[in-house]
């Protein structure tokens, strides 16, 4: 028997297809590939009681990601500049009404969601987190699971989920889950990291090359935190399935300052930064934006 209990081939957690392959061997877990619908997955999962206190642990929340998140935050940084556009695109296709950002970590996106005129709620499984979100921004968010949690059916007009569904367990529940709450015609918006995109070529690469002496690359890539590596044509093909017609997309740089929490050489990160900027020539970014109508 395999030592990770993958001796017999998963089926792909979003499309069902038994056509999947063992696509890396990571130190930390195995990550397969669907040959269907294009998804890489993390197997065998974490347990989902492990997830409350992986999102505790003093390490992530003092990583680079969240270090932009006091009430007098940046404007022009970066992931502040993605919101701003998403929410001038959520305005436009629906100009009012209650929005719901799941995971919504420190409460930045809702602060700026609320001084864009949406009535804002938030849920976030860490206390860390929530605690924070209530005292620097007074916000109304409850800590718990998603897929637990008491809002009513029909209830909002916006659901978002910047950097969540790449975390969860199961992303068809969440998803149904998130079409259960949302009003006829609502929008979700769906903000995740691309495995189909230059920074993953270049990793694979690089590790197949050496014979796998130069993981490093591909270990940063497979977040220890994800679950879940959505390429376009997966994210795409999943949201269609569970009812959402997508109405917007929109095209990320990496922006490494901000992710890249695991110490670095600075070859690496240079060579990162200008990876970057030649995945927007070549077409294969590193994550994306989709905004969906509920169908
Ligand atoms: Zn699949």
């Amino acid at each position: 028997m395999s030592p990770r209990g993958t001796e017999h081939p998963p089926k792909c957690p979003c499309c069902g297809s038994p056509q999947t392959e063992l696509k890396h061997r990571l130190r930390a877990f195995d990550v397969h590939r669907c040959a269907k619908c294009t998804l890489l997955f993390r197997h065998p999962l974490p347990e989902p009681e492990s997830l409350e206190e992986m999102y505790e642990d003093a390490r992530y929340h003092e990583g680079r990601y969240f270090q932009n998140s006091a009430k007098a935050y940046d404007l022009d940084a970066p992931e502040i500049r993605i919101y701003s556009a998403a929410l001038a695109e959520l305005r436009r296709l629906a100009p009012a009404g209650r929005l719901l950002d799941v995971g919504c970590g420190r409460g930045v996106f809702l602060d700026l969601a609320r001084s864009a005129g949406f009535e804002t709620s938030g849920i976030e499984l860490s206390k860390r987190h929530v605690d924070w979100a209530r005292s620097q921004f007074e916000l109304d968010v409850v800590a718990g699971e998603f897929l637990d949690s008491e809002h009513t059916p029909a209830s909002f007009e916006i659901v978002t989920m910047w950097d969540f569904l790449e975390h969860v367990i199961d992303p068809i529940a969440v998803l149904n889950r998130a079409r259960e709450l949302l009003a006829p015609q609502g929008l979700l918006l769906v903000f995740t990291i691309d495995a189909n995109s230059l920074f993953n070529h270049i990793a694979d690469l690089l590790a197949s090359a050496s014979g796998g002496r130069i993981a490093r690359p591909l270990e940063l890539l497979y977040d220890v935190h994800h679950n879940h590596y959505f390429t376009r044509r997966s994210l795409e093909q999943l949201l269609d399935n569970q009812g959402f017609a997508v109405a917007h997309w929109a095209s990320h740089r990496a922006y490494l300052g901000r992710w890249l929490n695991e110490p670095a050489s600075p070859a690496l990160f240079l060579g990162g930064v200008v990876i970057d900027r030649i995945a927007d020539v070549v077409g294969l970014p590193y994550r994306h934006t989709a905004i969906c109508r509920r169908t």
